[in-house]
């Protein structure tokens, strides 16, 4: 089975999220299954690695004639083309994106239709459009529902040369994962529960009632996370490191991390790592964190966005400086001390497709407190591997922190650093997938 990944970012070139990390893992996993994986591409300026230049490939966009250079490399068994459409595309996500997404994908399609393949894996709307035009049966995932690639339909027929076809509009304008939605053999997202979760009008962005009609080839299979690089026995960004049977050293963790940040050393540590964004659901927290604090715990919290977000709990560390510690930055290093040196993980999200921080977190011996939905209600088992609480409200995560407290926090440790996060079987999943699409 040969299978082509077409997407806008992927390890070890190009990361803006957390696709990048499912690209640069699944195609390894892969190919222990089996599947060989070649992981399509733009070239964007950003990256900068040695790329082997491969030749050209002419393709027909906004009704013209145009050719992209094709560049290669080869990774740890994956074959990567980047196609480049736009030589001053910086970065992904730069605009105008409808426009470089569509030369993207027109120039994928036509060069696909000369390569040897059995099946085309397109992630996001970015490459949406190329399920429509490809040569072989395709596979599209959704990662990001609230992305879906919407533009005029004159605009559209400006940038394609063509007129959209019917079940390209959706309310009066083209939606490209709508498009892909419809063309393609088989429809994925990347948790179960998700994948019934947007069927629905609370959680579907809009798209609930194409995402109906099409249930028949849509499922959900969960992320793996890269278990070796996430592992607290040989991970080298922790003073201490630690199995299920050393636990007493994750404690020394702990008393290292509430020493740094200068927090109530007799006290338990709820800590996050996250984007502060509206879907994180951390505005709830804030506001019940005294009342949070009031059961006994330090709060420590490493995350950016929302700038009201990021001023409120910075004037809570203000406000309780030896209980509550705040920093608005992107960090590594931090946020492997805070997964391996925390008692309990907080993930209060609204809505959270998959979720890779709070199966880090079971990893690391650190059962999440989340909220009951999507990929983190597949992972996280009620009172067993963490908590999970249903509300999205301060009065809900309120119980989730207070439950926790009452639960033998080792016996919960352990039993998430028993579970299996790796990719193995979910990549066989993808595999038995592809056979049937193929079928
Ligand atoms: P999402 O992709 O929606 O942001 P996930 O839970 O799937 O959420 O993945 C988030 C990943 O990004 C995790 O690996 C988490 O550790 C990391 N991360 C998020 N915020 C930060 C931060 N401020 N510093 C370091 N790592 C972060």
């Amino acid at each position: 089975m040969r299978v082509v990944h077409v997407a806008a970012e992927a390890l070890p070139f190009v990361k803006v999220g957390g696709l990048a990390d499912v690209l640069g893992s699944l195609p390894r996993a892969l190919a222990a299954t089996g599947v060989r994986s070649t992981v399509l591409l733009p070239r964007y300026r950003e990256i900068a690695d040695p790329l082997e230049p491969l030749g050209e490939v002419a393709y027909r966009c906004c009704g013209e004639a145009r050719r992209a250079r094709v560049w290669g490399a080869a990774l740890g068994g994956v074959a990567y083309r980047f196609l480049e459409v736009d030589p001053d595309w910086s970065a992904p996500y730069e605009p105008p994106e409808d426009a470089r997404y569509l030369a993207f994908t027109q120039a994928a399609a036509t060069w696909l239709a000369e390569q040897d393949h059995d099946l085309v894996h397109a992630h996001d709307w970015h490459a949406a459009y190329v399920v429509r035009r490809a040569p072989r049966p395709a596979v599209f995932t959704i990662h990001n529902l609230a992305f879906q690639g919407e533009l005029e339909p004159d605009r559209f027929e400006r940038l394609t040369g063509e007129a959209p076809e019917a079940d390209l509009l959706h309310e009066g304008r083209v939606n490209l994962m709508k498009g892909a939605l419809l063309a393609a053999d088989r429809v994925t997202t990347v948790s179960p529960r998700y994948a019934r979760e947007i069927q629905t009008p609370e959680f579907g962005m809009g798209l609930d009632a194409v995402l109906r009609s099409i249930r028949g080839k849509l499922t959900g299979i969960l992320n793996g996370l890269d278990t070796e690089y996430w592992n607290p026995a040989t991970d080298g960004f922790l003073p201490q490191k630690y199995d299920a049977d050393h636990l007493e050293r994750k404690r020394r963790n702990r008393m290292t991390l509430l020493a740094t940040l200068r927090l109530d050393p007799g006290l338990p540590a709820v800590g996050a790592v996250t984007r502060l964004t509206w879907q994180k659901g951390f505005d709830l927290v804030l506001e019940v964190l005294p009342r949070i604090l009031d059961l006994g715990v330090n709060f420590v919290l490493l995350g950016t966005g929302e700038a009201e977000l990021e001023r409120g709990f910075a004037e809570a560390a203000r406000r309780y400086p030896r209980r509550v510690a705040f920093h608005a930055a992107f960090d590594e290093a931090r946020a492997h001390r805070i997964y391996g040196g925390a008692d309990y993980f907080l993930m209060p999200s609204r809505y959270e497709p998959c979720g890779l921080a709070q199966m880090i977190a079971m990893r690391y011996g650190t059962p999440p407190i989340a909220r009951a939905t999507g990929g983190l209600a597949d992972t996280v088992e009620d009172g067993v591997t963490g908590v999970l609480f249903e509300e999205a409200s301060g009065e809900g995560v309120l119980a989730g922190v207070r439950r926790i407290l009452d639960l033998d926090a080792e016996a919960l440790a352990r039993a998430g650093m028993a579970r299996d996060f790796s990719w193995g079987r979910r990549a066989q999943a993808y595999r038995e997938l592809y056979e049937e699409a193929v079928s």
